[in-house]
């Protein structure tokens, strides 16, 4: 049979076929691909298995190449990768003003991290009903003048009031895989409910072993959409990694710094201080927000992160 790994909880995985979800275990050793990963296999992924004896457990015995995926954030030291999910078409950052403020700061990590994975990003503003004021007119006018035209997508909700939430998402959930990131108490959950059918939330009670005492808070978990798509939920997890990049290749995953990709005079230019550099030329004559730049600076100077 092939499935698609819908849930992990370390050692046994809830993996969705054409007619059921069955819990399945990897048997033996499972061979690695290059990277060196905490986990042979992540949420997402696409698997060939094989019912047991029993009928009600499967063995997986193949991994499907994955398109792409994310992974963790862990420390250079660490040499390890703990993969969240694979084959993901998008991803939505959920992010607020208020309660509690999402800082510009996160956002440009989290979109230099989903760049460096190849998959689009959406920003998603919840609790627009908390948004009153001059503050909040200046922050929201930000959000969208700085992300927009650089290419993300901006949407505003309130997953509380919203009546119309299905039909603002369908459009572009649907047929997608999407990931779905953001703090705590941004609202993720909220939105979750309202977007996936009571019967799928359910499946995660309902799988045929027992996941008591397994500590699952940072495992990511699938769940379809209703009028079609899947959402990955990635709960607990703060902070996503970006794939092993040089000092120099950081900037190529800043939409507005890659335009001018070349131009530099040195092409390993890190666009600190160096001479005849472009991009910091445009910083200055505002073709760069200075916010993103700033953003740029504190990711590269990040000595512990894994780039
Ligand atoms: P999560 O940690 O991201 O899953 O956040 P939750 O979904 O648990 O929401 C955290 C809190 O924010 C809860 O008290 C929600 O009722 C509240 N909340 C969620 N969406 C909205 C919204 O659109 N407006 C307001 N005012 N509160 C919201
Ligand atoms: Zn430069």
């Amino acid at each position: 049979m092939e499935g698609r790994v819908i849930k992990s909880t370390g050692s046994w995985y809830v993996v969705k076929t054409d007619s059921e979800f069955i819990s399945a275990r990897l048997k033996g050793k499972f061979k690695q691909e290059d990277l060196k990963l905490t986990n042979p296999i992540a949420v997402g992924d696409w698997v060939t298995l094989s019912k047991e004896e029993n009928q009600e457990t499967a063995i997986i015995s193949a991994i499907h190449p994955r398109e792409n995926y994310v992974i963790r954030k862990s420390t250079r030291k660490q040499h390890f990768s703990h993969i969240i999910a694979s084959n993901v078409d998008q991803s939505m950052l959920v992010i607020t003003m208020k309660k509690p403020r999402t800082s510009l700061g996160f956002i440009d990590r989290f979109l230099v991290s989903t760049e460096s994975f190849r998959i689009p990003a959406i920003l998603v503003v919840n609790k627009v009903d908390l948004l009153e004021g001059e503050d909040a007119e200046d922050w929201l006018l930000d959000i969208h003048e700085i992300y927009e035209p650089l290419g993300y997508q901006v949407i505003e909700i309130s997953a509380i009031n919203d009546k119309d939430l299905l039909d603002k998402f369908h459009p572009l959930l649907q047929g997608k895989s999407t990931l779905i990131a953001g703090h705590s108490g941004v609202g993720k959950s909220t939105l979750l409910n309202k977007l996936v059918p009571e019967a799928s939330q359910d499946t995660k009670e309902i799988s045929g072993f027992s996941a008591k005492g397994v500590h699952t808070t940072t495992f990511a978990e699938l769940f379809p959409v209703k009028g079609g798509g899947d959402l990955i939920d990635t709960p607990g997890i703060k902070e996503f990694g970006i794939l092993d990049v040089e000092d120099y290749e950081l900037s190529h995953y800043f939409p507005e710094m890659r335009k001018y990709l070349g131009e530099c005079k040195y092409n390993n230019c890190r666009h600190i201080n160096e001479p005849g550099c472009v991009v910091r030329k445009k910083v200055e004559e505002g073709y760069i927000h200075p916010y993103r730049y700033q953003s740029y600076l504190n990711i590269l100077n990040e000595e512990d992160s894994y780039r």
